[in-house]
């Protein structure tokens, strides 16, 4: 097997607010290096970075829209996120949990701080990812996965270098919490200084980690910043990841859809007929009803 090398190290572009909850980075699709099919499955990607937010007795966020033909992955670090959606699902995602909704056919939801943390105010941080389905399974039923602290597990690393947390697929043999439709890693980590974790994924997997606090070395290389975001070349199999002070990281890998992607707002299909499709079911109430 052979290394993993670096392809770009990409600053955050600066941040924008979606709804009046949620201040984010985007890097997939937005930043020139990124596009939904460079990183696929990852069609999307927004980092709020740790942003204060005082106390307000209305929550804010994201009210009702649309989504289909892909799943949201939601990751909290600081605050907490309430969500509602059309399937009757709804949940509280606290820091350390993950809430991985397979939108499909279609859902509405909508997507808030939740209540008392609004009350509080507080620090908030938090990823959304997209990450996208095949063809054959875009249609398919919504499904709704809350991942809390106790569904997933943590490997720690030895010689004391940190802990991963395994999201999805597998690390060192512990497997992820969720089930996914195409093969993903995501793999939640904290490393200290000096700690080093080891990486090993297929070389046609898009991969990347995100610096989610302090900095890190990749292959031992120059220093990566906090808030930036690591592609990973298509060239090989290994890379190393270590802590220079206590950092935090996201580790992305998947294996590529290989499909056309006809992408618009909430809505990312194969063709543009199915975009089409999707709008007028969105106008008619085909994707059902929830409350504002
Ligand atoms: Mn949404």
């Amino acid at each position: 097997m052979s290394t993993k090398n670096i392809e770009f190290v990409i600053p955050p572009r600066p941040a924008h607010f979606v709804g009046d909850g949620f201040k984010v980075h985007n890097f997939i699709p937005s930043s020139h290096y990124l596009s939904m099919q460079r990183m696929s499955p990852f069609i999307m990607m927004d980092y709020n970075a740790p942003t204060y937010f005082p106390p307000t007795n209305t929550p804010r966020g994201v009210g009702v829209h649309p989504h289909r033909g892909f799943e949201t992955v939601t990751i909290a670090y600081k605050g907490k996120v309430a969500h509602h959606d059309s399937s009757g699902n709804s949940g509280i995602i606290e820091p350390g949990e993950v809430q991985w909704m397979t939108a499909a056919s279609g859902i509405l939801h909508k997507e808030y701080h939740e209540k008392k943390f609004s009350e509080e105010g507080g620090d908030f941080q938090m990823v959304q990812l997209w990450v996208n389905l095949p063809a054959k399974d875009k249609m398919s039923q919504p499904k709704y996965q809350g991942l809390t602290k106790s569904d997933i597990q943590t490997v720690i690393l030895p010689n004391n270098a940190g802990t991963i947390n395994v999201i999805a697929g597998d690390y060192l043999g512990t497997k992820g919490a969720a089930s996914t439709f195409t093969p993903i890693y995501l793999l939640d980590g904290k490393l200290n200084d000096g700690g080093i974790a080891n990486f090993t994924f297929p070389s046609n997997y898009n991969t990347a980690v995100l610096v989610i606090e302090g900095e890190v070395k990749v292959n031992n290389s120059e220093v990566t910043p906090t808030d930036h975001f690591i592609l990973m070349n298509n060239d090989g199999e290994n890379f190393t990841v270590e802590g220079i002070g206590n950092a935090k990281i996201l580790v992305l890998s998947g294996e590529p859809i290989n499909e056309p992607i006809a992408a618009q707002g909430p809505f990312v299909m194969n063709t543009r007929e199915e975009i089409m499709q999707a709008i007028q079911d969105y106008n008619i109430g085909k994707f059902g009803f929830l409350e504002d």
